[in-house]
């Protein structure tokens, strides 16, 4: 498998230990309701298919897209709704599931977006967390790892189109990204 300049900070068998840790714990939490789950795409699709087989309450799946305008390593802060879902959130227990939280302004904009839709119940899960970064307060009430602020790739996340299929997680030697 093609693999980055850089080095692995957490390998596919932690990454799956933990994902069935969170899915047990939102289970727990949702116990005897039920669950829309909603994956942001691209980069929170692989962990999505994993989290969900790990939970055992009813889920129903759906997933969003959204841009954030620039490109490269960071997002701008602009963030758009370009993929909405099809379920109803109203009156619902929604769970939205990133793979990373960075800045937070990605997530603080889903928040607010999903909130205004009234659900029952709003709760996010996140992979990875990269608290150093924030620039928006926002709550994320599961998180995988917090990691430091280093360039990550693999199990969904990607540079530049590439290295989604990796089954762990990579940190990027910094030379790669800041070619660009
Ligand atoms: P935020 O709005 O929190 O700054 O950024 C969230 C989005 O930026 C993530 O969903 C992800 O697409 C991207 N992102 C932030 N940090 C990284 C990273 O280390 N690696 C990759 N591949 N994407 C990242």
């Amino acid at each position: 498998m093609e693999a980055p300049t850089g080095r692995e900070l957490i390998s596919r068998e932690e990454v799956a230990h933990r994902v069935e840790e969170l899915g047990r714990e939102i289970s727990a939490a949702h116990a005897g309701e039920e669950l829309l789950v909603v994956g942001v795409l691209r980069g929170g699709a692989v962990f999505t298919a994993d989290l969900i087989r790990q939970l055992w309450v009813p889920v129903h799946l759906d997933f969003v897209a959204v841009s954030s305008y620039g490109k490269g390593a960071s997002s701008s802060g602009e963030v758009r709704l370009v993929k909405d879902v099809d379920e109803r959130v109203e009156g619902r227990n929604v769970l939205l599931v990133e793979d990373i939280v960075d800045t937070g302004l990605t997530l603080r904009y889903l928040r607010q977006e999903f909130a205004a839709r009234h659900p029952k119940d709003l709760r996010v899960c996140a992979l990875l967390n990269k608290p150093s970064r924030r620039l928006a307060t926002v709550q994320v009430e599961y998180v995988g790892f917090d990691i430091p602020d280093e360039f990550v790739v693999g199990y969904g996340l990607d540079y530049a189109g590439r290295y989604r299929n990796l089954p762990c997680i990579f940190a990027l030697s910094p030379e790669v990204y800041q070619q660009k």
